[in-house]
């Protein structure tokens, strides 16, 4: 996906603030933070959401780069929050499937 802004990240066109990488997924620094953590959890593979994925233990690889993070963040005990915005009423901006983690504050619920 030539165009995609996530596959230019992954492909190193574009710089991240990067904090995990493994040969499936990516991790880097949110360039606007909506708390003092902010990290966005991608697979290099392009995928637009989460209905388009056809491979869900990519999730699970996700989700294990999720905890890696959470440790190097020192977020791990404290607590954090992964949220997967999908589609127009989802709030997804980006077209390529990414998964927040938002953490060292205490966030609210339901989000607004
Ligand atoms: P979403 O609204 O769920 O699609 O999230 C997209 C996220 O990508 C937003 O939180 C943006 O702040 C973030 N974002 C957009 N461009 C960049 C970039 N170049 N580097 C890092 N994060 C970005």
């Amino acid at each position: 996906m030539e165009n995609c802004l996530f596959c230019r990240i992954a492909n190193g066109e574009i710089p991240s603030a990067k904090v995990y990488e493994d040969d499936a997924v990516l991790a880097f620094r949110d360039i606007a933070p909506a708390a003092p953590e902010h990290v966005l959890i991608i697979p290099k593979k392009h995928y637009d959401n989460v209905m388009q994925l056809d491979d869900d233990l990519l999730l699970a690889r996700m989700f294990a780069a999720a905890r890696e993070v959470a440790k190097q963040l020192g977020i791990s005990e404290s607590g954090f929050r992964l949220v997967i915005n999908t589609g127009k009423d989802g709030g997804q901006t980006v077209e390529h499937l990414h998964m927040h983690m938002l953490g060292a504050r205490e966030l609210g619920w339901p989000p607004g």
